[in-house]
């Protein structure tokens, strides 16, 4: 059986002391909850990894993830964070290929390459993001852009290795924008994923990798979109900045 997965991406939001009360305050619920069969992943800023890392129980069903690292391990790159910096910290997962570091910072797919490599190669669960625009979609063109999205990046692997994945599909027109895809529509996405990497890597990886959702997830829209087949989750923005809201998301499956 896959893992359920219930994973919020705070972006660029919070301070460290607001980081560490929401983090307290998912902690708390997911324990008084009871949730245990959900992994909970926060993704939070690289600012606040330290601390948050510290209130996290040894339970292993709640994960602190990182929103994106560089791929070299060291060397002349001001301003970035390497695989190996991470994993001192004891990141659990790394988002990698977001649609907002595709467009804003040009991540190109060979780039994707080297880091899920990288922090595959550092004990770490890349979150690989794959989504079509809008546009895309009108010119029907969205499955085969997600597929030469996952190709392009990650078909290098060996199956032992893409075994390690977590996949997330955010079609960019539903992130951040109140529109949600229609669970048909992430139904019909998530099963060609899945159909896409078993015809790469055969039917019992295929079964094996969590599929998540991303795009405007919310605990209204939870329950339908997670009750999908090929829908293991979900990974969350917005909603996963108020602890009640993403607890209430993560007790949907
Ligand atoms: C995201 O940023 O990954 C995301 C899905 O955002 P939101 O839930 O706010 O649409």
């Amino acid at each position: 059986m896959r893992k359920k997965i219930a994973a919020g991406n705070w972006k660029m939001n919070t301070n460290p002391e607001d980081g560490l009360k929401l983090a307290s305050q998912v902690v708390q619920m997911a324990q008084d909850e009871s949730i245990s069969d959900t992994t909970i992943i926060m993704s939070v800023p690289y600012t606040h990894i330290e601390r948050i890392k510290k209130i996290i129980p040894p339970t292993k069903n709640i994960l602190i993830a990182a929103q994106n690292c560089h791929q070299e391990v060291s060397g002349a790159y001001t301003g970035e964070i390497s695989a190996p910096m991470l994993q001192y910290l004891g990141v659990d997962c790394v988002i990698l290929g977001h649609s907002e570091r595709r467009e804003y910072n040009k991540e190109t797919y060979a780039e994707l390459k080297t880091k899920t490599r990288i922090v595959l190669k550092h004990q770490m669960t890349p979150i690989f993001c794959c989504g079509e625009k809008l546009a895309t979609r009108e010119e029907s063109a969205h499955f085969d852009l997600v597929k030469e999205q996952l190709s392009s990046s990650l078909f290098e692997f060996n199956a032992i290795e893409f075994a390690q994945l977590i996949i997330a599909y955010e079609p960019v027109w539903a992130i951040g924008t109140g529109v949600t895809a229609s669970s048909e529509e992430v139904q019909e996405m998530h099963h060609f994923i899945r159909y896409t990497i078993a015809k790469k890597y055969g039917e019992s990886v295929a079964k094996q990798i969590p599929i998540l959702y991303g795009g405007s997830v919310k605990p209204e829209n939870a329950q339908t979109l997670f009750s999908c087949p090929d829908v293991d989750g979900g990974l969350i923005g917005g909603a996963s900045l108020d602890a009640k809201g993403f607890i209430d998301i993560a007790k949907s499956f």
